[in-house]
């Protein structure tokens, strides 16, 4: 086993421990709570833990002062921290989108600034990634597809605009995160690819108006709220690389490889369940279900379907790791096939257990809820990933098998 390897294999033995002990909990903790902030804030215990463990330094690079070690160890600590709670484990993830521009094209100087509560092993930093806009984003790249504006006055940007599911934005207490990055345009150029930028905000904000708190159908102790921003002042100095980096920087944060990951910890955590059902439970009749050959097949064929996901997203972490070619479109593929497979495994583990499965009493309805997110969020498959691919394919310098790099 390569140093590499085994260094992944203990943080992966780490993660599914803490999940199991701790996260494994959580949804106990903040499903009978009525409101989402109610839902959210429960999971601030969760959280400081995971802080505590070492696993948010584990998403910032070790070159700029964190444990991280790459894409692969990455998505081994995201596939255990899902499979104990999607809901809580997203909350980390969301810190580690929202910190993403400052870590890959932040100066020194801003990371010497921004960058020291997230490193710590101690309280509850969080960061946030604001993109999304009532009215959709899908269409980023084209003139008008951002609507957010940066207006500049002196040595500030001034920020307005309206932003919706936004993971993070509200903060613990509603005043913003420590750290939020708004996409915005910056300037009056039309042209995305020469106005795209991204601002660093440090909480607490004044100007963020939060005007809705939307009620997700999953990630349900996750919050997500509709807010204003409103004549935010920011300080020339927080412009992440330069206007017009924007685009560019946006598509980079919000990486395939990662939902691969968490579509794998959903389905393991919806199958160890089924599987259990099905061993275990005769329904009245003779034999396990897991006797009845349609049942067999159905758990055969799903085990066949996350191994094929997880073995998808090894590849393309693989590629990220090495800066092969191949890594754009492996990511691509992790998101999409991960995040459909994932949905429709979880229906057919539902089918395993029957009627069953529908209640809240067995953890399969809030998976299900939850899996809903994965072709929907992160760009969604139809809008931004699916055409990601088609613009990659119908380049005339597109090399199908460079992807073969890894093999
Ligand atoms: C749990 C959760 C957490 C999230 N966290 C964040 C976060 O931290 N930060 C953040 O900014 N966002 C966040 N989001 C929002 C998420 O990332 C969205 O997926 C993303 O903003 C893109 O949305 P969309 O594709 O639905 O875009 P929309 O613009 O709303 O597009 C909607 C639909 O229109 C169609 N469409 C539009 N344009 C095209 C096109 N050019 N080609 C083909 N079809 C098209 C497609 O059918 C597409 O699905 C979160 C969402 C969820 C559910």
């Amino acid at each position: 086993m390569s140093v590499d390897s085994a260094l992944r294999a203990s943080l992966r033995a780490q993660a599914r421990e803490f999940a199991g002990d701790v996260l494994a909990h959580a949804r106990a903790v903040t499903d009978p709570l009525p409101t989402a902030t109610e839902r959210y804030r429960a999971t601030r215990p969760f959280y400081r833990q995971m802080v505590e463990a070492g696993f948010l330094r584990r998403l910032i690079p070790q070159a700029l002062g964190g444990d991280g070690t790459g894409a692969s160890a990455t998505a081994a600590l995201a596939e255990e921290l899902v499979a104990g709670d999607p809901s809580v484990a997203l909350n980390l993830f969301s810190t580690g989108l929202g910190l993403a521009p400052l870590l890959r094209a932040g100066s020194p100087a801003q990371r010497a600034r921004f960058l020291p509560p997230f490193l710590a092993t101690t309280g509850t930093p969080l960061a946030s990634l604001a993109l999304t806009e009532p009215g959709g984003t899908a269409n980023l790249d084209e003139p008008g597809g951002l609507r957010t504006t940066a207006r500049r006055h002196d040595d500030h940007w001034i920020l307005n605009g309206e932003k919706q599911w936004v993971s993070h934005a509200t903060g613990w207490d509603g005043t913003g995160p420590d750290l939020m990055t708004v996409v915005c345009r910056a300037g009056d150029e039309p042209d995305p690819r020469r106005s795209l930028a991204l601002l660093l905000v440090p909480g607490p904000i004044q100007g963020l108006v939060v005007t809705e708190i939307l009620e997700p159908l999953g990630h349900r102790a996750h919050l997500l709220p509709r807010f204003s921003l409103v004549d935010v002042r920011v300080p020339t100095a927080n412009l992440v690389g330069e206007v017009g980096d924007g685009l560019g920087i946006v598509g980079a944060a919000f990486g395939g490889a990662l939902i691969g990951a968490c579509a794998a910890g959903v389905m393991r955590a919806a199958f160890d369940v089924a599987l259990q059902f099905a061993r275990t439970d005769r329904r009245g009749g003779p034999v396990p279900v897991i006797d009845h050959q349609g049942v067999g097949f159905l758990l055969a064929d799903v085990k066949t379907r996350i191994e094929a996901v997880r073995s998808l997203t090894a590849r393309a972490c693989a590629a990220l790791d090495r800066g092969s070619p191949g890594a754009e479109e492996l990511s691509v593929h992790a998101k999409v096939f991960g995040s459909e497979t994932a949905v429709q495994v979880l229906v057919d583990l539902m089918r395993v257990i029957g009627v069953d499965s529908y209640g809240h009493h067995l953890p399969l309805a809030g998976l299900i809820q939850d899996a809903l997110a994965y072709p929907l969020f992160s760009g969604g498959n139809i809008g931004f990933r699916r055409r990601r691919l088609q613009a990659l394919l119908a380049d005339p310098a597109y090399d199908p098998w460079s992807t073969m790099d890894e093999d």
